[in-house]
């Protein structure tokens, strides 16, 4: 083992453990202010979730995953296999307690509450992503395209009422489109669909995994340490953070960011946190050569899938999987993934060798992150965003720097505390 030496320049020194784009906005913002910052992680960054998503900046969706009447919904899905929402049996007993605090967080009150935190990670969250993508250099890989969100009808765009009204009372522009205004956004739409919600304000980006490299890339050019290294325990001496210890070394430090997505929590029983963070497990299907042009995210909202025009090809991303961070992809959740782009857009030509990717989303049950201070000094949390981990990556970034350095902030912690589970 190599102790690394602490840096003689006086400054803290500041490890983050997990390079997806949680962790390395989070870098950005540390380097930006003259830290001396390390970041960690057991692979080249961006091959975690942050890889594969659907690539949408949805500032304006401040409506959590557990709404009234969920109970009802899920039921109805685990019935029918095709289901975005799918739970194995074997499973049920695992999730079981998380299930029961998303339920509870369906309460109205409390969705009111979550929407207004969720708010706050969201409204200047394509900015942010701007301002880091200009830094950097790559400043064309996010657009304000919109988004266009599609119902079969009315019984369809009434299940999701509530949360149209939430994106609405936090200011999102929303225009109602018939299938004519349809068709001018999106000319390949097929007949099922005949409501639409446009979103022009938000907006996506074009390669979610060259997002993160840029930005890696970029820390480490201006001085930033990548570490390649499986991080195996934090060390603490009393209440204060000492040290993270690797496979390969030990990294001696004033300051541990855990932002290691969906396993975050394997690095934190040793040291007495039970947080509540599951994996809900989602697919997406490239094709590189559609036959068709999209120009935004178009989501089916029936069947919850993203279909994202990226540099690699059309790409259609959703789900939610329960199943932990170890069990096998299921191919069949990819083909349902298939199935629904050709139900959106008819003309799109599959061929018949595609293939699909799976990653790990990692989920509170309150559909918001763990953010800020921990029990330990000098240990922070920065991981759970969930279904929006890209787009909120760049503001949390900014909140949790500026916590760090005792800098203020306009966003209160207050509702991302780990406490809000874990009281001791
Ligand atoms: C199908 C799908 C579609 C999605 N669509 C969207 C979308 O359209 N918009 C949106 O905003 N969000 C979306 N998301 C969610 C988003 O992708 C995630 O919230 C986000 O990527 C989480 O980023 P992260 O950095 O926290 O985690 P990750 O990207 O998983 O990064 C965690 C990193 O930690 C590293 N790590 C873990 N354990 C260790 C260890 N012990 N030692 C060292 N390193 C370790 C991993 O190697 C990994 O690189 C989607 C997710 C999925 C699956």
């Amino acid at each position: 083992m190599h102790p690394m030496e602490m840096s003689g320049n006086g400054r803290d020194a500041i490890v983050l453990i997990g390079a997806g784009i949680v962790g390395v906005c989070a870098a950005w913002h540390l380097l930006r202010r003259g830290e001396n910052v390390t970041l960690i992680d057991r692979d080249e960054p961006g091959l975690g979730c942050s890889f594969g998503n659907a690539g949408a900046l949805s500032c304006g969706s401040v409506a959590p995953l557990a709404m009234p009447g969920v109970m009802r919904d899920a039921l109805t899905m685990l019935l029918d296999p095709s289901a975005p929402l799918r739970i194995p049996l074997r499973y049920l007993p695992k999730a079981a307690p998380w299930l029961r605090q998303f339920v509870r967080a369906s309460h109205p009150d409390d969705v009111r509450r979550i929407s207004q935190a969720l708010s706050g990670l969201l409204a200047n969250s394509i900015e942010k992503h701007v301002e880091i993508l200009g830094d950097v250099g790559v400043p064309g890989v996010v657009h304000r395209t919109g988004q266009l969100y599609l119902y079969p009808d009315e019984k369809w765009l009434r299940k999701d009422a509530m949360s149209w009204q939430l994106r609405k009372d936090h200011g999102l522009r929303i225009e109602r489109l018939g299938r004519e205004g349809i068709l001018a956004l999106e000319p390949d739409v097929g007949p099922d669909y005949a409501i639409g919600m446009f979103t022009p304000d938000q907006g996506m980006s074009v390669n979610p995994h060259r997002q993160v490299t840029a930005i890696a890339s970029d820390f480490a050019r201006r001085g930033g340490e990548i570490v390649r290294d499986r991080v195996t325990t934090i060390e603490v001496e009393g209440h204060r953070v000492k040290a993270v210890c690797g496979e390969n070394a030990v990294y001696a430090c004033d300051h541990a960011v855990i932002c290691a997505g969906a396993w975050s929590t394997q690095l934190l029983t040793d040291l007495g946190y039970a947080l509540p963070l599951e994996s809900q497990r989602g697919y997406h299907v490239t094709i590189p050569s559609p036959g068709i042009t999209v120009k935004r995210p178009v989501v089916a909202a029936d069947r919850k899938v993203f279909l994202t025009p990226m540099e690699g090809g059309l790409r259609a991303a959703g789900t939610v999987e329960f199943g932990g961070l170890m069990r096998d992809p299921n191919r069949r959740r990819a083909h349902y993934l298939v199935r629904d782009m050709s139900r959106v857009f008819p003309r799109v030509q599959i061929p018949a060798d595609w293939s699909f990717w799976m990653g790990h989303r990692p989920c509170f049950p309150d559909s918001l992150p763990v953010m800020g201070p921990s029990r330990h000094r000098g240990l922070w949390f920065n991981f759970g965003h969930g279904h929006l981990g890209l787009t909120m990556s760049a503001v949390s970034g900014d909140i949790l720097a500026r916590a760090i350095r005792g800098e203020p902030s306009n966003i209160d912690l207050a509702p991302f505390s780990f406490e809000r589970f874990d009281r001791h």
